[in-house]
């Protein structure tokens, strides 16, 4: 049998060599655990909480986790900035484009439960100009938009 810590879903070797880079970037260390969380996230179709999380791994790895230990493997990966933390749905998503700093803002579908990412730098920088106006000093200028995807919206009219 396996080794259970290594049981994961395929991880494509663009996210395995982004989160190389991520890792030695931030000093960071790479471990089986670690990686098989990530690709957890990615292979799920929606944002997942973390207790869905910690389903996914026991399930797949046929062992109870400690609900702390995967707590330990979401900071990582939001730290290293593999993963965003939706705050509005306590809940987990892997990052389009890890290689670079952004704020980001989410579509959220609230009967499907997925999630777009789009880093729009326009409206980032317009969120600064207003806070700016009000002087205000935004920490951080995440926005999510709660409605319905394409998918969604058209079964709805049907
Ligand atoms: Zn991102
Ligand atoms: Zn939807």
């Amino acid at each position: 049998m396996a080794n259970p810590a290594t049981t994961a879903p395929p991880l494509a070797v663009k996210w395995r060599k982004l989160a190389e880079a991520r890792c030695a970037a931030t000093g960071e260390r790479l471990t089986p655990a670690r990686l098989a969380a990530y690709a957890e996230l990615l292979a799920s179709d929606k944002p997942v909480s973390a207790y869905e999380l910690i389903a996914l791994l026991e399930d797949r790895q046929q062992r109870k986790i400690a609900p702390l230990t995967v707590y330990r493997h979401l900071d990582f990966l939001i730290r290293v900035g593999l993963v965003h933390r939706l705050e509005s749905t306590q809940s987990y998503m892997p990052c389009d484009r890890p290689d670079h700093q952004h704020e980001s803002q989410y579509l959220l579908c609230s009967s499907c439960g997925r999630a777009v990412e789009v880093a729009s730098k326009p409206l980032d920088s317009l969120l600064r100009k207003i806070a700016n106006q009000n002087e205000f000093r935004p920490q951080n200028t995440v926005v999510e938009i709660r409605g319905l995807c394409e998918r969604c919206a058209a079964s709805e009219s049907d």
